[in-house]
């Protein structure tokens, strides 16, 4: 998976897949469910909670879930983290993110 594969996410691309993709809360929303460059652990925090309301409240959320962890994919998804994904075993090929974060907490 490209590490900036947001036009993948439901929020972008409401045509790839009009079964669950069609009804997603978060059309239109993609800044909310992709970190912006450097982007800072309590942004990350605030943001991420945003998403994870939007989340709770969407329709489609078992079948964002599955394929969020079933495509290893980066980003927000079902109220799910790269990381969280990650702990679940569901791990990216080149966890960017978790890694950085990781080094963060140790410094
Ligand atoms: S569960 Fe969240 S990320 Fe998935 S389609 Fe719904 S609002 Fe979008």
């Amino acid at each position: 998976m490209d590490a900036n594969n947001s036009q993948t996410h439901p929020s972008a691309d409401q045509n790839n897949d009009p079964d669950w993709r069609s009804r997603a809360n978060c059309a239109g929303d993609t800044v909310l469910f992709f970190a912006k460059k450097a982007e800072r652990p309590q942004a990350r925090a605030r943001r991420e909670a945003k998403a994870r309301r939007l989340c709770e409240a969407c329709e489609v959320n078992v079948e964002c879930r599955d394929f969020a962890r079933a495509n290893r994919e980066y980003g927000f998804w079902a109220g799910e983290s790269e990381e969280d994904r990650h702990l679940l075993g569901y791990t990216v090929s080149a966890p960017i993110g978790i890694r950085a974060r990781h080094h963060q907490n140790a410094s």
